[in-house]
């Protein structure tokens, strides 16, 4: 109490400093007091929260991520066995994508794709929606893994997208060497011309059991490539290319 007592003292003293002068001045000091203390605060107090804000608040991992990026020489070197001079689509045109997806026991597994640089979004959109439905993808590794033999990334009931090479059973050239066709889960989903089927193990698929993996007229799989644009080779009346997804159709 005495302390305090002393304070107001003290002010109360240098206050009378100014008491010679006139009433007017005297109101003027006592204005700038106050904003001197006010003012400041309005300027500096905006911007805090603006910086302060994004590192405090920690986002959890998204579900789904996914990646579009141009042929590294690293990865041209790897595309060896998928990809030569020659082939209708230059490495400067393809993407390499990466995907989220589930994986048969439920688990997030990063998977990735060659495909054509005008196809990159789209195939990302439509894995976006097979992650969210919660369509299982066996493998997704480039066909590179594979020598890029077909029958070899079949027989590993692996999806994959960009392999340069002929359309099965003929000459022209697939649309899979364009990268504007994906193959999924080839076993579950074989291709089926007669009574021959590829691969193998796709056999007991091909009378398109009601199992996980196996894809269905108008369900989640083939609804989620219509969506942009994306026709299925389980439409066709022979070959059947369960497997089969291509922006052509063909
Ligand atoms: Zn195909």
């Amino acid at each position: 109490m005495g302390r305090r007592s002393g304070i107001v003292v003290m002010a109360v003293a240098l206050l009378c400093a100014s008491c010679a002068t006139s009433q007017a001045s005297r109101a003027s000091t006592a204005a700038p007091t106050a904003t001197v203390t006010t003012s400041p605060a309005p300027v500096t107090a905006p911007a805090v929260p603006d910086v302060a804000d994004p590192p405090v608040v920690a986002l959890p991992p998204p579900d789904f991520t996914s990646t579009i990026s141009e042929i590294t020489p690293d990865l041209a070197a790897r595309m060896e066995p998928s990809w030569r001079p020659g082939c209708p689509v230059p490495l400067e045109d393809l993407r390499y994508v990466t995907v989220t997806h589930r994986d048969f026991a439920g688990e997030k597994v990063q998977g990735e794709l060659v495909v054509h640089a005008d196809a990159a979004e789209d195939v990302v959109t439509v894995f976006r929606a097979l992650f969210d439905a919660g369509y299982p993808v066996r493998s997704m590794r480039l066909v590179d893994d594979f020598g890029a033999s077909d029958d070899a990334s079949m027989d590993a009931d692996n999806t994959s997208a960009f392999n340069c090479r002929a359309i099965t059973g003929g000459t022209g050239w697939s649309e899979h060497a364009y990268g504007r066709a994906i193959d999924v889960n080839p076993v579950e989903n074989p291709y089926v011309r007669g009574s021959s089927v590829a691969p193998d193990a796709g056999r007991e698929f091909a009378d398109r059991p009601d199992s996980p993996g196996v894809i269905h007229a108008d369900d989640d799989v083939v609804r989620a490539f219509a969506a942009v644009g994306w026709l299925w080779g389980g439409d066709w009346a022979s070959p059947i290319d369960y497997q089969h997804f291509s922006a052509s159709g063909r």
